[in-house]
């Protein structure tokens, strides 16, 4: 465990891209970046990243800022209740620990939103304590290293994962480096497809190029077929504003607003065009857990009623609607009326 534990934080000390949160060793930046990169890529995340902290550069701003303005600042990067989660957070931060990051773990994965992985990554990267973590790029190099055939969904290969991460982070001299440097193996070298073995620091001891397993490894579970929804969406315009709704609590993207969409039955009758006047936009496509929105959405321009009941919502010019936290879908049917 040793030497591989120093051949890869050598590696990352010489070959690590120099990303933005990785300046410092602010546990606030560290945090922000963490959430973010969950879900997304690096590229998408950065500026994000940097408009985030630009507009609400410390804990305390982040616990006092208004919903809509968090999530706003989160717009465009999908999966919003890690926004709220992140409010969440700050407020029992600023609240329990004066704004302090606790520094051990038990306390700090008692915050809102915080679970096990960011925890470790808080407490490693920002403490340089030695605590483990494990997320996607950890279990893909894990599991071709130590050649794990088990699904890494079950809990025993979870369990597993975590002890080894818990061992070689024990081992490291410096723990924010050894947790980094995995996580940025699994990003550049070890990666989904075919990895880079001949530039890989680990190559000399790894059960999986030994064996060829490369590309079989991780086994997962077999995925769930995805769902096809036919939806057509409306870009209702009277005099100059545009119609957006809310999402209302038990809806997707509760908050965020969106046009008005309507549901269809079959792909045919989506390939249909609505029974009033309305021009269509190119359609969109925008994928939800396991279900594929396809959206053909419309312009409509109304003078005076609209043919159909638009529900609670506001008239707003395009600047404003951009300036509104719109749903990713929304975003991108506003993307095709302005095209
Ligand atoms: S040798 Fe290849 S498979 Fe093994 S850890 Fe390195 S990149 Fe991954």
């Amino acid at each position: 465990v040793k030497s591989a534990v120093q051949s890869l934080s050598k590696w990352y000390l010489r070959q690590a891209r120099a990303l933005p949160w990785r300046e410092n060793h602010d546990p606030y930046r560290i945090w922000i970046s963490e959430v973010m990169l969950q879900q997304t890529q690096v590229a998408t995340v950065i500026p994000y990243y940097h408009r985030f902290l630009k507009e609400l550069p410390t804990l305390e701003a982040l616990a006092a800022a208004p919903t809509e303005k968090v999530l706003q600042l989160w717009s465009g990067l999908g999966y919003y209740s890690r926004a709220r989660n992140l409010q969440k957070g700050a407020q029992y931060l600023v609240e329990k620990y004066a704004g302090k990051f606790p520094r051990m773990r038990e306390e700090i994965e008692e915050v809102p939103g915080i679970g096990p992985y960011t925890a470790g990554a808080i407490l490693s990267i920002a403490f340089d304590l030695p605590e483990a973590l494990v997320d996607g790029n950890v279990q893909r190099v894990f599991a071709r290293y130590f050649g794990i055939q088990a699904e890494i969904e079950q809990r025993e290969t979870q369990r597993l994962f975590w002890q080894h991460a818990a061992t070689w982070v024990k081992a490291a001299e410096a723990p924010r480096v050894l947790n980094q440097a995995l996580m940025e193996l699994g990003a550049m070298i070890c990666t989904k497809g075919t990895p880079k073995c001949d530039l890989c620091p680990l190559a000399q001891t790894c059960v999986a190029r030994a064996k060829g397993w490369q590309e079989e490894l991780p086994r997962r579970k077999a995925r769930r077929k995805a769902v096809d929804l036919w939806w057509q969406g409306f870009v209702v315009e009277k005099k100059g504003k545009i119609f957006l709704r809310q999402n209302q609590k038990g809806e997707w993207w509760t908050d965020l607003w969106d046009f008005p969409t309507r549901p269809l039955t079959s792909r045919e009758v989506w390939e249909k065009p609505p029974a009033f006047e309305a021009r269509r936009l190119a359609p969109q496509k925008h994928t939800v857990t396991h279900h594929r929105i396809h959206i053909a959405p419309y312009h409509h321009a109304v003078s005076r009623k609209p043919p159909f009941e638009l529900g609670p919502g506001r008239w707003v010019s395009v600047e404003e609607a951009q300036n509104l936290p719109l749903s990713s879908l929304a975003r991108k049917v506003l993307q095709a009326y302005l095209c």
